[in-house]
């Protein structure tokens, strides 16, 4: 069910905005921790992310050595997407089954390893579809900048190993990130739907 919130909630970024919500962000379980719980091999990553253009733009002034890829910057070209940061986004590039963040040497993502190295907070250079995973921003048919379980959560044939299992659920483990792009007036209102939708499931 999706419902429509008594405000448009702008991200810092500006944009995305999130206008409605999707309530089985808080009926859909999820691992509390994700990935580590599921031992998974990365399967989300195998497919590249949506590149969001502020991310983009500051992890263009990351010394490359350091950061562990080589990137061609210019080779990228952005289409407008209003459900991302910047408005635009662009794929990431990905070979074999692996994004080309994707760490060589293991699982898990280089942006990610490089901003714990650092002590930098990961959302300040990891995208934001990435970041708001398992939850997403779409537009979904009628309804615009809907607060949603990501694409391959809403579709089974992606045989997430997360996928509708674990003991919390995709909005209790995306919180901490909502929270972070969207500020607490946000949670506040997903809060007392998220209450109301489980006492009708409950009753
Ligand atoms: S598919 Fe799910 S469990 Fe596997 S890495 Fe992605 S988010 Fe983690
Ligand atoms: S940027 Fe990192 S988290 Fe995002 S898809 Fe690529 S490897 Fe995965």
């Amino acid at each position: 069910m999706i419902l429509q919130l008594t405000k448009a909630y702008k991200s810092i970024h500006g944009l995305p905005v999130v206008s409605y919500v999707d309530t089985d962000i808080f009926t859909q379980n999820y691992p509390e921790t994700g990935c580590l719980e599921m031992g998974c091999q990365d399967i989300c990553c195998s497919g590249g992310a949506i590149m969001d253009s502020v991310t983009f733009k500051k992890l263009r002034e990351v010394d490359e050595e350091d950061l562990g890829v080589h990137i061609d910057w210019e080779t990228y070209e952005f289409d407008d997407d209003p459900c991302y940061p910047g408005g635009k986004g662009c794929y990431t590039t990905f070979t074999n089954n692996r994004c080309m963040f994707q760490n060589k040497n293991g699982f898990g993502c280089i942006i990610h390893s490089y901003c714990l190295k650092k002590g930098i907070d990961f959302r300040e250079l990891k995208f934001f579809a990435c970041c708001i995973f398992p939850c997403e921003v779409n537009n979904i048919g009628e309804y615009k900048n809907v607060l949603t379980p990501g694409y391959e959560l809403r579709h089974d044939e992606y045989n997430f190993p997360c996928n509708k299992t674990g003991n919390t659920t995709i909005y209790e483990n995306a919180k901490n990130d909502i929270l972070y792009y969207f500020g607490s007036s946000l949670i506040e209102e997903l809060e007392t739907i998220k209450n109301n939708i489980l006492i009708q499931v409950k009753g």
